[in-house]
């Protein structure tokens, strides 16, 4: 079912901080439970009512085509690049474009608010979602708070503003559950800038991450599991730190990610209207996929600002992927030597660019369709798109 269009919605009463949700531990804490917009869980609910085709055809007016083998991967889109600042923003993710977007929509009136997440003042990874209206707001909010977050929370303050031109930024739970309710919001015009998203966790998930891979996680600003197969850490003091994916300590970190995380299917967030990520880029550079006309739109506010380059493959992902299906199964973790020998080898000989993308997809999917298999069989039909059926369709999984 879609997004329905009644003359008046409906409300009901938002649940407690703390109490069980309706999709239960396969929750995201996206936020729209913290809203009176609860109403539509059943619908909206990206865990209880998987149902990214109809929304891509409402969104983009057609489905993603299942036969085009970039769509079938990457979702609808009317164009791919890689980008980067000319100066990027200091203390962003990458370089900042998302934060220079909604700042650049917001300064030329495009938008009257941008729904984005600030940390809160205890906690740096602490997520706090809120309506920025000026310029400093959104800067506040640059950089991942690598932990779910429930953005969704402040929908109910969109509608009580009477604001009628909306920036939603988030990730893809957040935005199919956004794009069930966006006719309820009483808005003229939505945007919405997406990012990838993939392996998030709780913030007591984050703490057991950060304890068990980096030498110091209290000092830890800023992390991302990059191109290069290592995860880079940023800290206090400027320094950075690399841990080779291989070497990550599988076995203890296999309950860390979130269950709604190992259940998801939407790593693209094929339902924005213009997505900002890194894997399909070359080292350094950030991926743009422009989804839709308003993701055209928005892109070219900040075109003069960036450098660009078109999007590039090379490689062979498969017999990688094929490997690490077991390997993750059974929580193998290397020596750190044996560790960094093969991140340099497959550094060298490995997927680039989008093939590299192809390569994160894959392991991701196949991961989690063995996840979904085992703890919700009953889900699984259902809740697994076309598309990655066919993804891990490609793959030889263990029972
Ligand atoms: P900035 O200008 O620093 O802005 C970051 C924006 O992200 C802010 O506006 C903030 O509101 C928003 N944000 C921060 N944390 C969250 C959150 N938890 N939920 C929703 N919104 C948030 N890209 C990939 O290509 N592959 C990945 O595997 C991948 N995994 C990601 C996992 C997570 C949890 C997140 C949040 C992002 C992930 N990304 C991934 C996107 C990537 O890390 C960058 O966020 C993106 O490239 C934008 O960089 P920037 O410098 O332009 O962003
Ligand atoms: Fe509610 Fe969002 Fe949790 Fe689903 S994921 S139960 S919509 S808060």
């Amino acid at each position: 079912m879609t997004s329905v269009d009644f003359p008046k919605h409906k409300k009901a009463k938002a649940l407690k901080p703390g109490s069980r949700r309706p999709a239960k531990e396969l929750c995201s804490e996206c936020g729209l439970c913290d809203t009176y917009y609860i109403h539509y869980v059943k619908e909206a609910c990206a865990f209880i009512n998987q149902q990214v085709d109809e929304l891509e055809a409402q969104t983009h007016t057609r489905s993603r085509d299942l036969d085009n083998a970039d769509e079938l991967y990457f979702g609808v889109h009317q164009s791919m690049m890689a980008a980067r600042k000319q100066q990027p923003i200091p203390g962003a993710q990458w370089t900042g474009i998302v934060s220079t977007i909604a700042i650049e929509m917001l300064n030329r009136g495009m938008v009257e608010g941008v729904v984005c997440v600030q940390n809160t003042k205890e906690d740096r990874f602490g997520p706090m979602p809120v309506i920025a209206r000026t310029p400093e707001e959104i800067l506040a909010a640059r950089v991942n708070k690598p932990t779910l977050s429930p953005n969704l929370s402040v929908l109910e303050q969109v509608e009580k503003s009477g604001m009628k031109r909306l920036l939603v930024i988030g990730v893809g739970c957040q935005i199919q559950a956004l794009r069930t309710v966006e006719k309820q919001l009483g808005l003229e015009k939505l945007y919405v800038l997406g990012t990838p998203c993939v392996d998030n966790v709780t913030r007591a998930g984050l703490q057991k991450f950060l304890e068990t891979t980096s030498r110091s996680p209290d000092t830890v600003v800023h992390y991302e599991f990059m191109q290069d197969f290592r995860v880079h850490f940023k800290h206090e003091d400027g320094s950075t730190e690399t841990v080779p994916f291989f070497g990550l300590k599988t076995n203890q970190l296999k309950d860390v990610f979130a269950p709604s995380c190992m259940s998801c299917f939407d790593y693209v967030n094929s339902l924005a209207d213009l997505v900002v990520g890194y894997m399909g880029a070359p080292f350094g550079w950030q991926w743009i996929v422009v989804r839709n006309e308003r993701g055209r739109e928005m892109l070219e506010l900040v075109k003069d600002q960036l450098e660009t380059q078109p999007v590039m493959s090379k490689g062979d992902r498969t017999a990688a992927v094929q490997q690490s299906i077991p390997a993750y199964d059974k929580g193998v973790t290397l020596p750190m030597w044996a560790a960094k020998l093969m991140g340099v080898v497959i550094e060298k000989i490995g997927p680039k660019g989008l093939e590299y993308a192809r390569f994160s997809i894959d392991s991701h999917f196949t991961r989690n369709y063995l996840y979904v298999k085992r703890n919700h069989p009953e889900k699984l039909e259902e809740h697994v798109p076309e598309y990655a059926k066919r993804i891990v369709g490609q793959y030889k999984l263990p029972e």
